[in-house]
């Protein structure tokens, strides 16, 4: 039996990175301020925002971290600077990449997408690829060039960049494809010299 692919999308993989800010929110717990006892409520990147923080007082702050005190549950708007002194440094370790890995992964969008569509459109079990437009071309994908290209994807769906190998396997790949596309179309197309 052919295994069935699941489709990457842009929007699956974003929400599965947006899926783990609440995540990693649970996972913080509480931690002291002001003798009190407060946890993570919230976190927002407002790049235009004109925020300011309720602890040192610095203006603007485009990252907001929103604490809850556990008691009177006030809300309060840090900085990344302060909630590293108040609560850990890990925190605002953790969420900075998450914004890069956002920011990548939109960037990624067509290559991860293209990636996917190749993975899909491919069928082992008779070595064709079915190519929009075409119809399904002979074409060998290895089995070790399919797994590079499964971890490429599961790369670019986390907001990574795809390594130098996978890019270049991917590069060699196209222009593979652009071949065999161009051959089978010169083997369908019947002879013009014959009219
Ligand atoms: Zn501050």
């Amino acid at each position: 039996m052919m295994e069935q692919e699941s489709e990457y999308s842009y929007e699956k993989c974003l929400k599965k990175l947006e899926d783990s800010i609440p995540e990693y929110i649970k996972k913080v717990g509480k931690f002291q301020h002001e003798n009190q006892e407060w946890e993570l409520a919230e976190w927002k990147m407002l790049p235009r925002a004109a925020e300011t923080c309720r602890v040192c007082g610095k203006r603007p702050i485009k990252e907001l971290f929103i604490i809850r005190n556990l008691r009177t549950n006030e809300l309060k708007i840090v900085g990344n600077e302060c909630i590293r002194k108040i609560a850990s440094p890990k925190i605002a370790n953790w969420f900075a990449p998450w914004e890069m890995r956002r920011e990548r992964l939109e960037r990624n969008k067509p290559l991860m997408e293209h990636v996917d569509a190749l993975i899909r459109a491919y069928k082992p079990s008779a070595n064709l690829l079915n190519v929009k437009g075409v119809g399904e071309v002979p074409f060998h994908v290895s089995i070790t060039a399919l797994k590079k290209f499964r971890k490429m994807r599961e790369r670019l769906c986390k907001g990574y960049n795809a390594t130098k190998d996978q890019r270049g396997l991917w590069k060699c790949y196209c222009r593979r494809i652009i071949e065999a596309v161009e051959q089978h179309k010169k083997a369908n197309t019947p002879a013009l010299d014959s009219r």
